[in-house]
């Protein structure tokens, strides 16, 4: 068989188009565009969140347009008005001050884009149609419960146990959630003199820490020890996020411990990061809380093609996030705490790390 030359110059053209269309970005497809506007890459659970939904929303005949807005509130804001106007069909976000985004989800109910509030609850707006997350109370409860573990574990002898603790961010509703979960564990302890908090810095007007930033918890806890250890040891610290226990843990080895007579104090997290969980490894953070993202994005995913198939996306809890206007219906995924010991079944074998990654 021979082909002309004009066959051929046809054939090599259809291919380059099928080629550049398999390779093209991820733009509109048959189901419209999703816009996702995500907080910040400076943490990589973003961008696993990020990834997880392109990936899921493109094999589910979706275009995307996936946003890091680098934790600046204003910027986030001109991404999500900018999806508004190229005509997104559903906007997903997880925002970096809850509190800020009425204005445009206003004109987003205008133009009919539904929104799904991802992660973190989206205040102060009718306009959040659903909400998926974990169950953020939940892994405050975690959290403490390893603490105290750990506690036990390394200072069984000490009473009370000398601990200071670590809110995330106050414009970011699950902070709230978290402090409150690990409280409802810790506070019984503190009452009954098990626990002390040497600084008596408690609430989390006083114990939150802007923009989840670790270089803030860092010198925050060098001000801690600084001013109320000089006669006393450190024997663990509440931190709700693993960028706060990386400074945490810079602070705190700073003044020697985790050398010598002075043994590691017992340090949370959440997100399983790869710097904490590399920290897990060398005995120095204790756990960490792990959400799988690939799982959130996944409910996420099934939300949108709900909504946009006229019908209705699951959600498991009606009650439990008031926006200040509105109980926003949720889904709710489960969180699980992390030990050293987990790491490899939960992390590795699960595909979320590969074993390279983690030396
Ligand atoms: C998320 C956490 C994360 C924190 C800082 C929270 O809203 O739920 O997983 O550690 O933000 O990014």
């Amino acid at each position: 068989m021979t082909f002309s030359r004009r066959s051929m110059l046809t054939l090599a053209t259809g291919l380059a188009t099928i080629l550049a269309m398999n390779t093209a970005p991820a733009i509109a497809q048959d189901k419209g565009t999703v816009g996702i506007a995500m907080p910040t890459k400076s943490s990589s659970r973003w961008i696993s969140d990020g990834n997880s939904m392109v990936e899921q929303f493109t094999a589910a005949g979706y275009g995307t347009d996936l946003q890091y807005a680098e934790d600046d509130i204003p910027n986030q804001l001109a991404q999500i008005e900018n999806m508004i106007t190229k005509g997104v069909k559903v906007l997903v976000i997880a925002a970096i001050d809850g509190t800020t985004l009425s204005n445009a989800l206003e004109n987003a109910a205008a133009s009919g884009i539904k929104v799904i509030a991802y992660d973190r609850l989206i205040r102060d707006s009718e306009n959040v149609d659903y909400y998926a997350t974990f169950d953020n109370f939940k892994v405050g409860v975690l959290q403490a419960n390893s603490l105290v573990q750990c506690l036990n574990e390394r200072f069984g002898d000490a009473k009370p146990k000398n601990v200071e603790l670590f809110g995330g961010s106050p414009d970011d509703n699950n902070a709230f959630f978290f402090y409150n979960g690990a409280m409802s564990v810790l506070q019984p302890l503190i009452d009954a003199g098990e626990i002390a908090v040497p600084s008596g810095q408690m609430g989390m007007d006083v114990v939150g820490t802007l923009r989840w930033d670790g270089a803030v918890a860092q010198s925050r806890m060098d001000n801690l020890l600084s001013a109320n250890y000089g006669d006393k040891t450190l024997h663990g610290a509440l931190s709700p996020y693993d960028g706060l226990s990386i400074g945490i843990l810079s602070s705190v080895k700073g003044v020697g411990y985790g050398s010598g007579d002075l043994k590691m104090p017992c340090v949370t997290g959440q997100d399983a990061e790869i710097p904490s969980v590399k920290s897990m490894m060398a005995g120095e953070q204790y756990s960490t809380v792990f959400k799988d993202t690939r799982a959130l994005a996944g409910v996420t995913v099934k939300m949108v093609d709900a909504i946009m198939s006229g019908g209705e996306p699951e959600i498991n809890d009606t009650t439990t996030y008031d926006n200040g206007v509105k109980v926003v219906p949720s889904y709710l995924l489960e969180p699980m705490a992390l030990g050293v010991g987990d790491i490899e079944k939960v992390l590795v074998a699960s595909g979320y790390y590969t074993a390279d990654q983690l030396k």
